[in-house]
């Protein structure tokens, strides 16, 4: 039986196309190899969104020449952003490649690596599936216990044209999923286990149902031009799904934070008190050449409104600096929109000029250097809010969801002793002393006794440890949740 490993960079929408190979090559009769040295297919799954980024697939598929060469038959996949963005060209370029699949081909990955098997040309498949739009729906989980947190497409491609953003052209344009299949979706993952989905789309809350399904929700105004069905899928979802803990979302367009999104946050308690909402920057100059379509007043506003809606909600965004033009006061307008708001987490990009995007007309004119510098100055703002708000938190309890063991030591030098998960806002928790019990997928209760630099330090509560479930000595260990590779590790905030 050929064996496949998958190796994935870039954002959700990548990890979860990634989920999405691993079922179609299971289905076809691949097992997954332990790594690859072990496989017979690698397949890299590649993000485009910063030149960085594609810089980490070249380098990773010069290196793959020599892995060819050591086994018969090898084959090298290219999947993704880079694969929808660059086509044949990969081909003509690297010969290591030998099959280029585009985002929508997925399911036809089984069939090009068999012509290929069959003596079969390196091919290229990257054609947008316009008219009838397929979103590959998760196979049942094996046996074991589902992943507790689980990825969700209602939607893909980008309608936007944001002058910076290479997405339009590596996902094509905006097509959404039935409400139907997407509640049918959740209902089965959380009967296999599942506790938390995240809904995923480019500008997810800009959903609407192509099948017109869903009744108009509440707050929901006809005249409103950046209005949509988004709040009306989630009140579905949370009547629908009654056993679903957490029902989370990325990445919403400020746009879209309508005041009927607003009200479905404060009516249910499915939604947790976290959103992350990209700004991009705080200056109305440059958020007008990114062609954002709202102001810094809108966004402020509207998270406002959110944020009185429900009380204690936290917010998150990302940031680029070095815009074409950005200038010092520009930049100086972006920090204080990180302290206005008070984020409490931030993702920071170097501006990095991209294939097929209108910014490409501008000079890329603010030096690497002091790129660097704002990113620092970004990070250091962001960093400072962080702390103050998780070392506020030491001595209150608070909900975590656990998604499994903290591998990594560093946190009390425990590897493997902690359990992890995140709180309803999203915050990072480690639980200290409960290594004999059985936590994953439960939702405990904690006391908070430490802040860390980007997490929190916790003990169970005496109810919840009394309520917990004693560890089975020989039981499989939980599935691990898919990760992807940080394609910007430096710059990932
Ligand atoms: N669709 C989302 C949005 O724009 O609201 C996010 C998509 S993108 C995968 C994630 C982030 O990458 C963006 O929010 C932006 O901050 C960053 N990004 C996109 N294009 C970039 C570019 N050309 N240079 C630097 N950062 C970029």
């Amino acid at each position: 039986m050929p064996r496949y490993s998958i190796t994935t960079f870039g954002c959700q929408m990548n990890v979860h196309d990634s989920e999405r190979m691993h079922d179609v090559l299971r289905r076809a009769g691949y097992t997954e190899a332990g790594g690859p040295d072990e496989a017979d297919v690698l397949v890299l799954n590649t993000c485009s969104v910063r030149e960085k980024a594609e810089q980490k697939l070249r380098s990773e598929v010069g290196r793959l020449a020599r892995w060819k060469r050591e086994g018969e038959g090898r084959v090298v996949v290219v999947a993704g952003c880079v694969a929808q963005q660059e086509g044949e060209r990969l081909l003509k370029q690297m010969r290591t490649i030998d099959v280029v699949v585009g985002p929508d081909n997925i399911p036809e990955l089984p069939g090009l690596l068999g012509d290929l098997a069959l003596g079969g040309l390196p091919v290229a498949r990257t054609v947008f599936d316009l008219d009838a739009p397929r979103f590959l729906v998760a196979s049942p989980p094996p046996a074991s216990r589902a992943a507790p947190t689980a990825f969700v497409t209602i939607m893909k491609g980008c309608d936007e044209r944001c002058s910076f953003c290479i997405v339009p052209h590596t996902r094509g344009p905006e097509r959404y999923r039935p409400s139907d299949e997407i509640v049918a979706e959740i209902a089965a993952l959380v009967s296999a286990g599942t506790r938390e989905v995240t809904l995923l789309g480019q500008t997810v809350n800009s959903y609407s149902d192509p099948l017109g399904a869903l009744p108009r929700a509440p707050g929901a105004s006809a005249d409103d031009p950046d209005e949509s069905e988004f709040a009306a899928l989630l009140r579905r979802v949370a009547a629908d799904v009654p056993g679903l803990a957490r029902l989370r979302y990325t990445s919403p367009h400020p746009r879209h934070l309508t005041p009927s999104l607003i009200l479905a946050h404060a009516e249910l308690a499915v939604l947790p008190r976290h959103v992350h909402l990209p700004v991009q920057s705080g200056s109305d100059r440059v958020l007008r050449r990114m062609i954002r379509r709202y102001t810094r007043a809108e966004y402020v506003a509207r998270t406002r409104a959110l944020v009185e809606a429900v009380p204690g909600l936290t917010l998150s965004t990302d940031i680029i600096v070095g815009f074409p033009g950005e200038t010092e006061d520009d930049f100086a307008a972006t920090l204080s929109l990180v302290r206005e708001v008070g984020f409490k987490g931030l993702f920071g990009f170097k501006y990095s000029r991209r294939p097929h995007t209108p910014a490409l007309k501008l000079p890329d004119d603010v030096p690497e250097g002091l790129k660097g510098e704002r990113l620092a100055r970004l990070f250091e703002a962001s960093e400072a809010l962080l702390a103050a708000h998780l070392s506020g938190l030491v001595g209150t309890t608070q909900e975590v969801l656990v998604e499994g063991r903290d591998k990594e030591r560093g946190h009390g030098g425990q590897g493997g002793a902690l359990w992890s998960g995140r709180t309803g806002r999203h915050e990072i928790a480690h639980i200290e002393g409960a290594a004999e019990l059985d936590l994953l997928g439960e939702v405990v209760e904690v006391s908070i006794a430490r802040a860390n630099k980007h997490s929190l330090q916790a003990e169970l509560t005496e109810a919840a440890r009394a309520a917990a479930r004693p560890r089975q000595r020989g039981a499989a260990e939980p599935r691990p949740a898919r990760r992807s590779l940080p394609v910007v590790a430096a710059e990932g905030g």
